[in-house]
């Protein structure tokens, strides 16, 4: 099988600058949703990937696809997905958690210990596609269903 292959802007290495490279398409797992990336705004975030800051060299790990704020659609369900349906409008959480640490379970998921953000420490959303979970127990609203009548989504900053 040939593996799928898109247009993602990605820091390659640890330093200064950024590439548009050819990358696999992501695969969604069980819980998880790949979403067709219609439109993606820049966040300061962006700008210190961009720069190679200290925290960008502390935080990301590359070679990374960066960005976190986007408006698309379902493309693909993986397994074990219910309540969501291809085609529809989404966005996504930038800070995904985990679920299950003593935050989470008590529904201070602003401070789980296992966040990972899109973008910055899992690949993010300057692609033709981007995965991230479901929403699901524990994790918040990782994805959120838009509505139809915004024809270019509401200016999201989901969280960071
Ligand atoms: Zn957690
Ligand atoms: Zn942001």
């Amino acid at each position: 099988m040939t593996q799928r292959m898109m247009d993602a802007i990605v820091k390659p290495i640890a330093g200064v600058g950024l590439e548009l490279r050819r990358v696999p398409v992501p695969v969604p797992g069980p819980g998880e949703v790949l979403i067709k990336v219609h439109k993606t705004a820049i966040c300061g975030t962006d700008v210190h990937i961009y720069d190679w800051t200290p925290w960008s060299a502390e935080h990301v790990k590359p070679p990374m696809v960066i960005g976190h704020e986007y408006v698309g659609e379902i493309a693909e369900l993986g397994a074990g997905v219910t309540g969501l349906q291809v085609g529809m409008r989404v966005s996504g959480e930038g800070h995904i958690t985990c679920g299950h640490c003593r935050n989470c379970h008590t529904g201070n998921i602003q401070w789980c210990k296992n966040t990972t953000s899109v973008g910055v420490d899992r690949n993010g959303a300057f692609a033709e596609y981007v995965c991230i979970p479901a929403s699901g127990r524990g994790r918040g609203l990782l994805l959120r269903r838009l509505r139809q009548r915004h024809p270019h989504g509401p200016h999201v900053q989901p969280g960071g």
